[in-house]
């Protein structure tokens, strides 16, 4: 249907000119390598001396930052110097990276092999990823609030498992919000909680952060000071 001149090759020529020798981290853009499944691939160089084909919106976007040598430096880099190699964090990491890029592992269907990624930043460092996550409480787990959504910042968070069999559940992801207990619907943030199983209604509030508020406190009125809360969990900064 493209005729020589037409709009789609202008559309191409333009993209290949203003990928071409483009930086990304490591990587430089040498020339187009085709289509695949309906992406722009190219060749790439990495300052190691490894050729790589990546996405050109990889490169363009800059989620792709090296032929893999980065990952495989931080690894090892922070296995010697962050001490925190035995930690629940860098175990959750690091099975996080193996069910998304190992397909020998049993899990990688549900994960890497639906095309479920870990993005560059965390994937890189453990350092990047225990920055944006922070500690992982106890019989919490990593759980990505849009199921298939990637590992990334927005899309992750420490739940406890009634949270993760809840928000493998329902709750369209545009509804939810980053807080226990939260959600949003009829133009405002509803807050609930889960007692004796079954759900109890607490209100309906203008802020996200006042909904979180209100779910801690009819937590800590239902069980105690000791209650998983918002706060408790380091979501929320201040009273
Ligand atoms: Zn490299």
């Amino acid at each position: 249907m493209a005729t020589i001149g037409g709009r789609p090759e202008q559309a191409m020529l333009r993209g290949i000119i203003s990928t071409m020798g483009k930086r990304s981290g490591r990587l430089v853009a040498l020339s187009p390598a085709g289509k695949q499944a309906r992406a722009i691939m190219w060749v790439c160089r990495c300052d190691c001396g490894q050729t790589v084909i990546v996405k050109s919106s990889s490169i363009n976007s800059g989620s792709t930052l090296s032929c893999g040598c980065l990952r495989r430096e931080a690894t090892r880099a922070a296995i010697v110097t962050h001490g925190m190699y035995r930690s629940r964090e860098y175990r959750t990491w690091k099975h996080m990276i193996q069910r998304c890029t190992n397909p020998n592992k049993p899990e990688w269907p549900k994960y890497g092999g639906r095309g479920i990624a870990v993005c560059e930043r965390w994937l890189t460092s453990f350092e990047n990823f225990y920055a944006d996550m922070g500690p992982r409480p106890h019989e919490f787990s990593l759980d990505r609030e849009n199921n298939n959504g990637n590992y990334e910042p927005p899309n992750c968070r420490w739940a406890d498992l009634s949270t993760q069999a809840r928000n493998s559940r329902k709750v369209p992801s545009v509804n939810r919000s980053r807080f226990k207990g939260v959600y949003f619907c009829n133009g405002a943030w509803q807050a609930q909680i889960r007692h004796l199983s079954r759900g109890i209604y607490i209100g309906s509030f203008p802020s996200e952060e006042l909904a979180a508020k209100a779910y801690d406190q009819k937590a800590v009125e239902l069980r105690g000071s000791s209650a998983v809360t918002n706060q408790s969990m380091g979501l929320l900064s201040c009273v």
